[in-house]
C-alpha cells in the first residue's frame, strides 16, 4: 500500500481502548472548534502501522504533506463549506518516544523527524509568508499565473505561460491575489537543569507557521517536534566553503509536556530524607552543608537555606496571589566569598541560573525587544529572571545592572511578572523567581560610620524588595582571621574539607526537591502569636512623638510577610506541615540581623525601616524639614525678590545648620522646581 492509503486507513481505523475512532472523531469536531490542525500521537501510528511510522520518521516532509492531502479530502466529505473557508490544514505529530538533546542535534538528524525540549528565549514578531504567488505578464497582460512555494521560498516563474507571448522576465507579482500564512521564528535554548556543568547553553532557531505562531512566549518550556534543515545564507560560489546554516522547521509544540525534570527520588532516598528530617539538629545540619568550603557566614547560610526551601505560596479568597519565594541580598566587601557562595547555590539548587548584573545576553536580567541590525527583525528576548522562572536566579554584581533592568526588576520582584511594551510587542512574561543577589557597597567597602543608605549603591525602592539583606564586612579579627586562614589553607593543602558536611550534596539536593514538592506548612497559633508579638513590639517603639519629633517606624507589613515566608521555610526544612513557635523565633532572628545592620540609625541607635525603604532616616528627614523651613523663612523675608544663595547659606549657618546640607537642600529644591534661579547664584520662589 502506498503512503496515501496507509494514512487513510490509519485515520479511519485507529481506535482507543474503548473502541472509539480517535482521529475520525477529532476531524468531525474540527469545524466546531475552529481548528486547522489534526493532532496525531506518534505512538498511535506506531501501534497501528509501524511501517507508516517509520516512513514519517525518515521522510517527514513528504509523508506529512501526503497526510494533509488525506485530511483535506476527508474534510471535503464531512464539511465542504469548512474546507472552502479554511483551505489550509495541517497534521501535527506529537509524543515522539525518542527525544534528542538540543545540543545533540547534528547533521545526522537533517531531514528526519526529531523531538527535543528547551526553553523559549526569544520570539520574533509574526510575519506574513507567501505560500502561493500569483503573477501577471507585463507585456501581454495574462494574469492569474499561479505558483506554489511549499516551503515559503520565493521562486517566481521565469517565463510567461501564454503560448503567444512566452516573454522571459516579464512577470509581476499580484500581491492582492497571493496567499499568505503567519510565520515566526523562535529561539530555543537548553534547559538550565539539562546543561552539563560549566558549559554555555546552546540554542537553535525554529521556524513555525500558521496556528503555531504566538503559541510560545519567552520563558516557556516547550517540547517541539519537527525537522532539522540546512539552508545557505548566501549564494554559494564555486571554490568557497559550502557551509550551511541549520534551523528547525517546527511541526508541533507542546507546552505542558516539557515540565521541569524533577529530580528523581527513589524509595530508598525518601527513607533517608525522612530519617534525616527527624534529627533535632536538622536545620543546623542543612546550614553546615551549604558551601562548606566557605568559612563562617552562618547566618547567611541559614538565610540561603530558607531561600532554597521557600515558603508556601497562597491565594487569598479575593484572588490575590501571595508569593512563597523570598529574595536575599548580600552586600559586602570584596573577597569575603560572596561569589563563591552564589556559585555553590547554583550547583546545588535544582533550578538555578547564575548571571551578573550586566547580564550575559542583550536581554539582561529581565527582557528586551531587540532589533536585528541586518534584517530589521524585531525579537522579544527573555532575560535571566524569566529563564529562571520557578527557580532561583543568582545575580552577582547586582549593583551594576543596566538602567532598563533597574526599572523592570521592581515588577519582577514584587509581582513576579515582567511586562514589556516596545516596538509593537506587548507581552507579560512570568518570572516566579527567587533572587539571591550580591553587591558591593558604594565605595567598595562598607563604612560603619555612615548610614546604611549612604553605603548602598542601590535605590531604596529596590532594597525594600529583599526579604533579608546581609552586610558582610571584612574586619580584621585576630582569632577569626587565624581560623579562617587555616580553613582556607587546609583546603588548598589537602583538597579536603576540614569538617565533612553533615549531608552530602546529592542528598541535600533531593532533600530540598522533596520538601518543596511534598510539604506545605501553615502557621500554628503559637507561631502566629510569636510573629504578632514581635511586630507589635517593634511597632510600639515606632512613631512615638516627643519634643524631637516622631520616632522612626521600625517595621512594616512587608517585613511581616517576609517573616511568614521565613518561618514556613524553616518548617519545610523539618518536613513539617506546621510552623511552630521555634520556626517563628528562627525567622525573627534572621530578620533582626537584617534590621540591626541596615535599619539602625548610626546616631540614635533606633531601628528605622525607612532607611531601607526610602533611603532617608527619620532623623535626617527631620533635619531636612528644618532646613526647608529656614530657607522658606529667609525667602519670605525678602518679599519674593531673588536672594543670593550665598546669603541664604550664611544666614542658615548662623542659625546653626550645617553648610553642606543647606547647599545640598537648595540644589535639590531648585531641581524639584520649589525654587528657581532667575540669575546665576540667585534664587526665588516661583
Ligand atoms: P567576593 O565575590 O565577595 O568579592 P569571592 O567569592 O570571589 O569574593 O572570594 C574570593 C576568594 O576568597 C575565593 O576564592 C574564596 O574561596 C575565598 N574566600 C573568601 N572568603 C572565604 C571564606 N570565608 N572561607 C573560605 N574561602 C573564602
Ligand atoms: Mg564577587
Amino acid at each position: 500500500m502506498d503512503i496515501l492509503g496507509r494514512f487513510q486507513s490509519f485515520i479511519e481505523e485507529c481506535e482507543d481502548e474503548d473502541g472509539q475512532l480517535i482521529y475520525m472523531d477529532k476531524i468531525r469536531s474540527m469545524e466546531q472548534q475552529g481548528s486547522r490542525s489534526l493532532h496525531i500521537s506518534y505512538n498511535d501510528i506506531l501501534r497501528h502501522d509501524p511501517a507508516l511510522a517509520e516512513e514519517i520518521r525518515l521522510n517527514p516532509e513528504e509523508s506529512i504533506t501526503i497526510g494533509e492531502e488525506v485530511l483535506r479530502s476527508m474534510i471535503s466529505q464531512i464539511s465542504p463549506t469548512y474546507l472552502e473557508k479554511v483551505n489550509l490544514f495541517h497534521i501535527r505529530i506529537h509524543d515522539l518516544t525518542d527525544k534528542v538533546l538540543l545540543r545533540a542535534l547534528k547533521t545526522e538528524h537533517l531531514g528526519l523527524l526529531a523531538c527535543f525540549e528547551g526553553i523559549v528565549i526569544g520570539v520574533t514578531e509574526a510575519k506574513p509568508l507567501m505560500i502561493r504567488g500569483v503573477f501577471k505578464c507585463a507585456v501581454c497582460g495574462e494574469g492569474n499565473q499561479m505558483v506554489d512555494f511549499p516551503e515559503g521560498i520565493y521562486s517566481p516563474p521565469y517565463q510567461c505561460r501564454n503560448e503567444q507571448c512566452q516573454r522571459k522576465g516579464s512577470l509581476l507579482v499580484q500581491l492582492e491575489k497571493c496567499t499568505f500564512i503567519d510565520w515566526q521564528k523562535i529561539t530555543i535554548q537548553e534547559k538550565p537543569e539539562e546543561l552539563p556543568p560549566g558549559q554555555l547553553p546552546q540554542s537553535i532557531m525554529i521556524h513555525i507557521l500558521d496556528d503555531l505562531v504566538d503559541r510560545a512566549r519567552p520563558g516557556d518550556r516547550i517540547e517541539i517536534v519537527g525537522t532539522l534543515k540546512a539552508r545557505a545564507t548566501r549564494l554559494l560560489k564555486r571554490g568557497t566553503l559550502a557551509t550551511y546554516n541549520k534551523f528547525f522547521q517546527g511541526n508541533s509544540i507542546d507546552k505542558e509536556k516539557a515540565e521541569y525534570i524533577d529530580i528523581e527520588i527513589s524509595e530508598e532516598d525518601e527513607q533517608k530524607i525522612i530519617d534525616l528530617s527527624k534529627s533535632p539538629l536538622i536545620i543546623q545540619k542543612i546550614r553546615e552543608s551549604l558551601a562548606p568550603s566557605i568559612y563562617g557566614h552562618d547566618l547567611v547560610k541559614e538565610a540561603i537555606a530558607t531561600l532554597l526551601f521557600g515558603g508556601t505560596a497562597k491565594e487569598t479568597p479575593d484572588g490575590m496571589k501571595l508569593r512563597g519565594e523570598s529574595n536575599i541580598l548580600l552586600i559586602g566587601d570584596p573577597g569575603v566569598g560572596k561569589s563563591q557562595i552564589l556559585k555553590f547555590v547554583q550547583r546545588l539548587a535544582p533550578r538555578a541560573i547564575y548571571t551578573t548584573g550586566k547580564g550575559s545576553t542583550a536581554a539582561g536580567l529581565t527582557a528586551a525587544v531587540i532589533r536585528d541590525q541586518d534584517t530589521g527583525e524585531i525579537t522579544l528576548e527573555a532575560g535571566a529572571l524569566v529563564l529562571a522562572d520557578q527557580g532561583i536566579a543568582m545575580v552577582d554584581e547586582f549593583d551594576k545592572m543596566r538602567a532598563d533592568d533597574r526599572v523592570a526588576i521592581h515588577e519582577a520582584m514584587e509581582q513576579h511578572t515582567i511586562s514589556i511594551a516596545k516596538a509593537g510587542i506587548v507581552a507579560t512574561l512570568n518570572a516566579r523567581t527567587s533572587i539571591l543577589a550580591a553587591a558591593n557597597p558604594r565605595r567598595g567597602r562598607w563604612n560603619p560610620y555612615k548610614d546604611p543608605a549612604d553605603n548602598l549603591n542601590l535605590p531604596p525602592t529596590l532594597l525594600s524588595r529583599f526579604d533579608l539583606l546581609f552586610v558582610l564586612e571584612d574586619k580584621p579579627h585576630p582569632q577569626e582571621d587565624h581560623e579562617k586562614a587555616s580553613h582556607i589553607l587546609n583546603i588548598h593543602q589537602s583538597q579536603t574539607l576540614p569538617v565533612e558536611p553533615p549531608i552530602e550534596q546529592e542528598l541535600l539536593r533531593k532533600y530540598i526537591a522533596y520538601a518543596r514538592r511534598e510539604v506545605h506548612p501553615r502557621l500554628s497559633d503559637e507561631a502566629r502569636d510569636r510573629l504578632l508579638e514581635y511586630y507589635k513590639e517593634l511597632r510600639q517603639v515606632s512613631g512615638k512623638v516627643d519634643e524631637k519629633g516622631p520616632d522612626p517606624i521600625a517595621i512594616t507589613p512587608r517585613q511581616l510577610e517576609s517573616l511568614v515566608r521565613l518561618s514556613e521555610a524553616r518548617a519545610k526544612m523539618r518536613l513539617s506541615d506546621e510552623v511552630t513557635f521555634e520556626d517563628a523565633s528562627g525567622a525573627v532572628n534572621l530578620m533582626n540581623a537584617t534590621l540591626e545592620k541596615l535599619a539602625k540609625d548610626t546616631e540614635t541607635g533606633k531601628l528605622d525601616i525607612d532607611m531601607v525603604s526610602s533611603g532617608i532616616s527619620a532623623r535626617s528627614r527631620r533635619k531636612l524639614d528644618q532646613i526647608d523651613a529656614v530657607i522658606d523663612r529667609i525667602l519670605e523675608q525678602a518679599d519674593d525678590e531673588p536672594v543670593a544663595i550665598k546669603d541664604i547659606v550664611d544666614k542658615a549657618v548662623e542659625e546653626g545648620l550645617d553648610k553642606a546640607q543647606v547647599v545640598k537642600a537648595i540644589d535639590e529644591m531648585t531641581r524639584r522646581g520649589v525654587l528657581f534661579e532667575p540669575t546665576t547664584g540667585h534664587v526665588k520662589r516661583p
